[in-house]
């Protein structure tokens, strides 16, 4: 075509993306926090596979996924087509495709076919988002004009292609007529349209079509780093290196007491302190709002929404990225609140930044200088964010990180976490109950102790809701007789066993969670524990995903699967009715976490009588109890808002019938109690809150089934 124009287009456009991306690449590495994903690289293939090619979780919002794939297949084909154009700008070939895709060999006239087809499905993809973005305007989305000038740009490249195609399809053709052809359907159809033209338009337009596709190829490129866009470049390591661990692995801090004396920083307090890949996290964000969407914080009008979470750290490294990736780091200090432009939801309020006028006195501080504290304390940790999110950006190890700093350094968090803190430093249960009681539950059981029973085949692991809490105590009754009934080999702890640390650790104070699963591990490995049955999806998501990172490897089950284990095997019988409509509630931990989500349900369908309704978000998407992320012990912020666990009860009481027998099955301690509080607290005192453990020990046993006593108030 030009030669000397390509070259000089081709200088510009990728010299000018080189520096930016070079100031991207930078900003990424000032960040200082050490973040080895080195590790199970088949895994992480496999991740890209089925994230990036598979497009899977964009098919979570069915008709976006869609569209998304198309426009997604469209640009991996029209990759190669850029680059085929880029070669033909230093040939007079008009064919040539690398010989092997020249346009006249087979492999060659089946890439047009694909291309040309993809072309209109992607212009279909585009027609869609634009009208999703101007009319539909759903709240979840950040609607900016960049969205639609991308939009824009993006049907800009297939139109000159497509006119470069048509153009050239007619020339090509005998006496320059337009005709269908099915090797190039869209292409040749289009050309109709141009039939009537003068020779010289239709060779002008055919120029047109090919140096405005490399233009704005080259000009897309240039503007991908400076938005939301610039996720076309970075999803895919993104994807790579995400947390193959999943949500319920939280990274350790090594050599805290070290730190300490180095006078290092623990967690983050500055935007310096992110990893290289929570930098990549906010560089990959798209802003679909779909982690907001499905937050039960944002769904019940606290301040923490994740989408605008992730938009305040990327705005505030943006603001600072001079300071960050020149000489001294350190010096990073970001802009007055007052100076910024705001960053809002939907409904255009403000979420992140000081009030307006207010001035941050923090030095930099990422909270309270550029995030507000309620923001931070205002998390679950239950994972719907990031199940949602289709580049798999995490959120809880950051807000984690960021209550570390808070507590650790600054010993700044909500009050009533002093008490479970302290019960914690004291007894060794953030109940604060003297840890001598731990096994009253078991009165009259004649549950052995693994002191007393050193070889027993399973350790039950009690933990300390059923330990102590009388609603979840009848959790453990049920459990351990149970396993009594079916004859398994097991032992408790009793007064040895301590808390896990969980919510230690959720609440920022990784100092004092690794006291616990030091001491934890130390134990039972020295008491040689192999197998471990857990009745709290949080002590079972510590022992079996985050316990392995201090030497403690053990076989770890949830009593929901042990026990529909028991049922398969024919050693439990539940042969007495339960008449009652019942819904099961998915715990966080257990099933976004851990992936268990069908033997608690199949433990409810083995007793008879019983009849099963899911609630309108469930498995994968149900919404959270409120209890996780150390909620369990203080109080939500912004206590004006909905509760949580209030308007969680309300979607399960929607999908039962407004009387009869009615009840509520959950497989978690925590889920029982803030379902029963609501359940309370609205008036419903009649619908049963029970543990599938209770339910299969009523029906196994018979105990207080005569009364129909499964609708009745534990
Ligand atoms: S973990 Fe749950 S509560 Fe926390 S930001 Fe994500 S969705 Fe919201
Ligand atoms: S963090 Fe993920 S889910 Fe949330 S807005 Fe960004 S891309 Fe969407």
């Amino acid at each position: 075509m030009n030669p000397f124009f390509m070259f000089a287009l081709l200088i510009v456009g990728l010299g000018c993306f080189a520096w930016t991306a070079a100031r991207r690449w930078k900003l990424m590495f000032a960040a200082v926090a050490p973040d080895n994903r080195s590790d199970q690289i088949d895994e992480r293939i496999r991740g890209v596979m089925k994230y990036v090619f598979g497009q899977s979780r964009m098919f979570r919002y069915w008709w976006a996924g869609v569209a998304h794939a198309f426009i997604f297949a469209g640009f991996v084909v029209l990759g190669l087509r850029t680059l085929i154009m880029f070669a033909r700008g230093f040939t007079s070939d008009p064919a040539f495709g690398f010989w092997i895709f020249d346009d006249d060999t087979l492999l060659g006239l089946v890439y047009l076919f694909i291309k040309d087809v993809l072309s209109v499905l992607v212009v279909a993809g585009i027609a869609y988002f634009l009208y999703l973005r101007l009319a539909v305007r759903p709240k979840r989305m950040q609607l900016t004009t960049e969205g639609v000038v991308i939009l824009l740009m993006i049907a800009g490249l297939m139109l000159s292609d497509m006119t470069y195609e048509a153009t050239g399809f007619i020339r090509h053709h005998p006496e320059h007529r337009a005709a269908f052809h099915p090797g190039v359907p869209a292409a040749s159809m289009y050309s109709f349209l141009l039939e009537g033209l003068p020779d010289a338009a239709r060779e002008a337009l055919h120029q047109i079509g090919f140096w405005l596709h490399s233009i704005i190829v080259l000009a897309f490129l240039n503007f991908l780093p400076y938005g939301k866009h610039f996720h076309i470049i970075t999803v895919l390591p993104n994807v790579y290196f995400r947390n193959v661990g999943g949500t319920g692995r939280i990274r350790t801090i090594d050599d805290i007491d070290g730190r300490l004396e180095r006078g290092e920083t623990l967690g983050v307090r500055k935007a310096a302190n992110l990893s290289w890949k929570a930098v990549l996290d906010l560089y990959t964000c798209t802003e679909c709002g779909r982690c907001s969407d499905n937050c039960p914080a944002t769904r019940t009008g606290k301040l923490l929404s994740p989408k605008h979470l992730t938009i305040a750290l990327r705005d505030h490294l943006r603001m600072n990225q001079a300071a960050l990736i020149g000489a001294n780091s350190s010096a990073a200090t970001p802009a007055r609140a007052s100076e910024t432009a705001p960053s809002t939801d939907g409904n255009g309020k403000h979420k992140y930044r000081l009030p307006d006028g207010a001035i941050d006195e923090t030095d930099g501080d990422l909270v309270p200088g550029w995030i507000n504290p309620e923001v931070v304390w205002a998390c679950t940790s239950c994972g719907a964010c990031e199940q949602e999110c289709p580049v798999l950006i995490s959120y809880v190890d950051k807000i984690i990180d960021l209550r570390r700093h808070l507590v650790m350094e600054r010993g700044e968090f909500p009050d009533q976490l002093q008490t479970a803190f302290r019960g914690l430093e004291s007894v060794g249960n953030p109940y604060s109950f003297p840890n001598e009681q731990r096994a009253e539950w078991a009165a009259g059981l004649d549950v052995p102790l693994l002191a007393e029973k050193p070889d027993a085949a399973v350790l039950y692991w009690v933990g300390c809701a059923p330990s102590f809490d009388d609603r979840s105590r009848k959790i453990a009754r049920a459990t351990a007789q149970l396993l009594k009934t079916a004859g398994v080999d097991f032992a408790i702890l009793g007064p040895e066993e301590q808390c896990t640390g969980d919510p230690a650790r959720r609440a920022g104070n990784e100092y004092l969670y690794q006291i616990f699963a030091k001491n934890n591990v130390e134990m039972l490995n020295s008491r040689g524990v192999r197998k471990i049955v857990t009745t709290c999806p949080h002590c079972f998501n510590a022992i079996a995903n985050e316990y392995p990172d201090f030497g403690g490897k053990y076989e770890v089950v949830h009593h929901s699967v042990f026990l529909f284990d028991l049922l398969r095997a024919g050693k439990l019988r539940p042969a007495h009715r339960i008449e009652a409509t019942i819904a099961y509630h998915d715990s966080c931990y257990l099933g976004r976490y851990n992936d268990v989500y069908d033997p608690p349900r199949e433990i409810l369908r083995a007793i008879p009588g019983l009849s099963i309704v899911e609630a309108v978000e469930s498995r994968d998407r149900g919404m959270c109890c409120g209890a996780g992320g150390a909620q369990m012990w203080k109080e939500e912020e912004h206590t004006s808002a909905e509760r949580v666990n209030h308007a969680r009860a309300r979607q399960i009481l929607n999908v039962l019938p407004a009387n009869g027998h009615r009840s509520v099955a959950t497989a978690c301690p925590f889920c029982k109690t803030m379902l029963s509080d609501a359940l309370r607290d609205k008036g419903h005192e009649d619908i049963a809150q029970m543990d599938v453990a209770e339910l299969l020990w009523r029906s196994v046993s018979g105990e207080g089934v005569a009364s129909q006593a499964a609708h009745a108030a534990p």
